[in-house]
């Protein structure tokens, strides 16, 4: 056994994935389910395909391959835009690409002619957020000339994306600015979108409320599947379950120490300036856990009365006077995480992920 390790509750995301899908489909809206916090674990990716998900989004070309690898056989969406690099890749292996601009839809299609293999691709708008995407008031202009263009991949859909720089929250608005232009493309092009992709975890919000328009078809979603949660709204997501990943991690000293340093304060390792408040002495613990293994600020013990205090690159130091439990050196403590920290631990080479 080696620490520090994610234990990954395999009924739990399960749970979710099905929970998810059924939401989803009371407003006929897909699910995609996105691996790109796992690093393409291809387990993770199973236990979605078991629940009933169609087809996988993925951010990175390498998840892809990963979980090709492993046996899973797609279908495949590319999240993230792709670069010029990667387009033959892109096109061997994906089913399905946002895009966002015209001369990369354009370079597929050719990539298309010569391999023989159609992509459909889904072309994006910023209805908001400012993150990727043509923005929406030269939206039909740039799509209806690129929809013309191509000769063998198609433009099946348009997607948007929020709460990712703006942080802008989807709501009835800026759904309806996307169903809008959808209408007017096939009105001026005479052919049929078929797909509205209208956000990730942060829109099942409008599903929870019954505000989502009609109209937008499908759902790319990730942290709500794997957490639960939904951190653009810094909340628990009703109905879902938050047990599904623990962080957990060794303990390699404990003593009791001054709350606040002893000489001049310049700054810590990671170029913070630290304050400290005087509370006396403390009990506390050093774990065999960093920056490099997790985001320290964002774990939630799971031992009531205990906190993080600080991370370094591969030490974190924890809190216990007033846990309400004992430890010792050698014993294990658990956390829950962001999604921030899952993402790092997720593709940290130095965190073992157990399933359970
Ligand atoms: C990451 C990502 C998603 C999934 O986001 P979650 O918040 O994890 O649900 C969906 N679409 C795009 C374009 C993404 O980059």
């Amino acid at each position: 056994m080696t620490y520090p390790k994610l234990v990954i509750n395999t009924d739990a995301i399960r749970d979710n994935s099905r929970q998810i899908i059924k939401l989803c489909s009371s407003f006929n809206v897909q699910l995609v389910g996105v691996t790109k916090v796992t690093l393409g674990n291809p387990v993770i990716c199973s236990l979605m395909k078991e629940s009933g998900i169609g087809v996988i989004g993925e951010s990175r070309i390498q998840n892809i391959q990963r979980l090709i690898k492993n046996g899973i056989n797609g279908p495949f969406m590319l999240l993230r835009i792709p670069m010029k690099s990667e387009l033959r890749e892109t096109v061997k292996l994906c089913d399905f690409v946002l895009v966002s601009e015209p001369q990369v839809a354009e370079w597929i299609d050719e990539l298309s002619r010569e391999i023989q293999k159609t992509v459909t691709l889904i072309y994006m708008v910023d209805v908001g957020d400012l993150r990727e995407g043509v923005w929406y008031e030269s939206a039909v202009e740039e799509i209806s000339s690129v929809m013309k263009s191509l000769r063998k991949s198609r433009i099946a859909g348009i997607g948007t994306n929020l709460g990712c720089y703006g942080g802008i929250l989807p709501d009835r608005e800026n759904m309806l600015r996307l169903i809008e232009i959808k209408d007017q493309l096939e009105r001026r092009t005479h052919a049929k979108i078929d797909i509205v992709s209208g956000g990730n975890t942060s829109a099942l919000k409008l599903l929870e409320d019954g505000s989502l328009p009609e109209g937008i078809n499908q759902f790319r979603v990730g942290e709500a599947i794997i957490l639960g949660t939904d951190v653009t709204r810094n909340r628990s997501i009703p109905g879902l379950r938050q047990d599904t990943v623990l962080l957990e991690a060794e303990i390699i000293e404990m003593k009791t120490k001054p709350s606040v340093p002893v000489g001049t304060i310049g700054r810590d390792a990671f170029g913070r300036v630290p304050s400290f408040e005087d509370i006396g002495l403390r009990k506390r613990v050093i774990l065999a856990l960093g920056e490099q293994d997790c985001v320290p600020a964002h774990l939630k013990p799971v031992v009531k009365g205990t906190r993080v205090m600080h991370g370094s690159s591969d030490h974190v130091v924890v809190d216990i006077t007033e846990a309400n439990q004992s430890f010792d050196i050698g014993d294990t403590m658990r956390f829950t995480m962001s999604y921030a920290s899952l993402l790092r631990s997720m593709t940290s080479p130095h965190v073992e992920k157990v399933f359970v």
